[in-house]
């Protein structure tokens, strides 16, 4: 997304609208159906500097690290700011600033809701507490068995 500063004007600049998501080179991995980003920016031009606020949301699928199914997902962004400098009127390319804000709002293992009888509500499938070990849990069991092994050690 490129941004012309002359075009701000000094009242500043409400924009919104979608973005392709193949533009952003983003990790399409564990997503499904994600096809646009939609923005809503406000532009205010200081002096030789651009601020830019306003909020990114998308959604699509996303599998789930748990029943390794498809669920919906939702990714909003409500705190995008940026301040770009102004070099000899120069178009702005937002681009990278918004696909960094993007791959740092994408979880890095989203799971599904369990309901209280430990069902998944999308793919139906019922998780015992044993099952429900992942891998943080795992990590943390691996922790403790290593410190003790280096107390016995010590
Ligand atoms: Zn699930």
């Amino acid at each position: 997304m490129k941004i012309d500063p002359r075009q701000i004007p000094e009242e500043g600049l409400s924009l919104s609208g979608s973005l392709p998501v193949t533009d952003y080179d983003l990790p399409p991995g564990e997503t499904q159906g994600w096809d646009k980003i939609n923005y809503r920016f406000n532009l205010v031009r200081t002096g030789k500097e651009v601020t830019i606020t306003g909020t990114l949301d998308s959604e699509f699928k996303i599998t789930c690290a748990r029943c390794l199914d498809p669920m919906p997902w939702s990714l909003n962004i409500n705190d995008f700011c940026q301040v770009c400098p102004i070099q000899d009127d120069a178009l702005l390319d937002l681009t990278p600033l918004i696909r960094e804000d993007i791959i740092l709002a994408l979880p890095l293992a989203a799971r599904c809701e369990l309901d209280g009888a430990g069902r998944c509500p999308y793919s139906g499938r019922v998780f015992t507490p044993s099952d429900r070990d992942d891998f943080a849990e795992k990590r943390r069991a691996t922790v403790w068995r290593d410190l003790d092994r280096l107390k016995t050690e010590n």
